[in-house]
């Protein structure tokens, strides 16, 4: 019996969402911008997602474009807007970025762009008033920050800085990839330019996502191309997708906002097993899904090897970091020590968690982080 504790990296889609996927395959295959029947039944699907997209965050559909998920819209968004933009060569970011920003930012970086890094407080959030600071209007295009990190779940206050950077004219994008689902994305209240999500993070099909662009935002398309969404994304509509995308959304704007308090609990927990073990970003505000957590001494790829062998999936960090023998950026920029990074593991949680499993996973990974801390000091730690 396999505990999936791995839900940042992405979810069991649910079955409603398979079954919509399923009937969008066998009932509406059309290309949904052809004119005929075919075409009309597809195109009413994928405008259902950008509905409930809008419904769920109080926007509006038009506002919408659906992509292939979190990357391509993070390329979308930041691609668009420094073309839209031209003449201003800065870009406001963080130092706890998903690597796709990274990635799309070094390319910039590479063709003369002045990229400006924020820090990261040592709770995990960035410093808002460095990015409010390092966004002047006259050679800033965009600032591009992430709402919610993937690896630590520390939640940065987007609202003030999209307030701001609103008034002063400089679009704002936030890669949202990890918060819905989770918590509140009220983009009336977060008045952001662009906002990245994807629908397979919260128990959606894989490569399909979505990219919002606030009316009046300076953007232009990135994938060239055909006419699709409004001309402002080449490239047939993933329906299937888009019915899959929609059903995801319902199920988790019925939920609600995750409870913390199995988190909390777990983490209890684990500080009470594993002597030495503490939370990364505990300070902050959190995703209520996720923990980070460090047990000092502990190498956490053979803790993770040693956890799957016994039923338990977890991470040790992002999953697109998975195999590299860095310490994480993420939490080297808060202030972590190497070793204190190579010691870390993320446990993240799905909305209804079976409290058997994690009693089993408790006791696992009390056994087995005295048993990999032998292996490096067999001296000192015999526990
Ligand atoms: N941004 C964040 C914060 C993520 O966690 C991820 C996925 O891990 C992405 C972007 C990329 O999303 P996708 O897997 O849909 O390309």
């Amino acid at each position: 019996m396999r505990t999936y504790l791995d839900w940042n990296a992405t979810t069991p889609p649910h079955r409603e969402v398979v079954e919509a996927v399923s009937r969008a395959m066998l009932e509406a295959w059309g290309n949904s911008s052809s004119l005929h029947e075919e075409g009309r039944v597809a195109r009413d699907l994928a405008q259902g997602a950008r509905q409930a997209l809008a419904g769920w965050t109080r926007t509006r559909a038009i506002e919408w474009i659906l992509t292939s998920g979190g990357t391509e819209s993070i390329h979308a968004a930041i691609h668009g807007c420094v073309a839209a933009r031209p003449g201003k060569r800065r870009i406001v970011t963080s130092a706890g970025e998903h690597s796709s920003t990274i990635g799309v930012l070094a390319g910039l970086e590479h063709q003369g762009f002045e990229i400006v890094r924020i820090p990261t407080r040592e709770d995990g959030t960035w410093d808002d008033e460095a990015a409010i600071v390092a966004c002047d209007p006259q050679v800033t295009a965009l600032a591009s920050l992430i709402w919610a990190n993937n690896e630590t779940g520390a939640v940065s206050g987007a609202g003030t800085v999209a307030s701001v950077l609103r008034e002063r004219k400089v679009p704002l994008h936030l890669d949202a990839v990890q918060c819905f689902g989770k918590i509140e994305v009220d983009l009336s209240r977060v008045p952001a330019g662009f906002v990245s999500m994807s629908a397979h993070k919260f128990q959606g099909p894989k490569g399909i996502g979505a990219l919002f662009v606030r009316q009046g935002t300076p953007w232009s398309r990135w994938i060239q191309g055909g006419n699709q969404e409004r001309s402002r994304r080449g490239g047939t509509v993933n329906v299937p997708g888009a019915a899959g995308l929609a059903r995801a959304v319902g199920l988790a704007s019925d939920r609600g906002s995750m409870d913390p308090r199995v988190r909390d609990e777990l983490e209890r927990r684990l500080v009470e097993a594993v002597p030495g073990l503490f939370v990364v970003a505990h300070r902050a505000e959190r995703l209520p899904n996720t923990s980070c957590v460090v047990i000092p001494g502990c190498d956490s790829s053979t803790l993770l090897d040693r956890l799957d062998a016994r039923g338990f999936a977890v991470s040790s960090g992002s999953a697109c970091t998975t195999g590299s023998a860095e310490p994480s950026h993420v939490l080297l920029a808060m202030g972590l020590r190497p070793e204190e990074a190579h010691a870390a593991i993320r446990i993240s949680l799905g909305p209804d968690p079976d409290p058997s499993g994690l009693d089993r996973f408790t006791a696992a990974i009390r056994e087995e982080a005295a048993s990999v801390r032998s292996l490096s000091n067999p001296s000192t730690l015999s526990e």
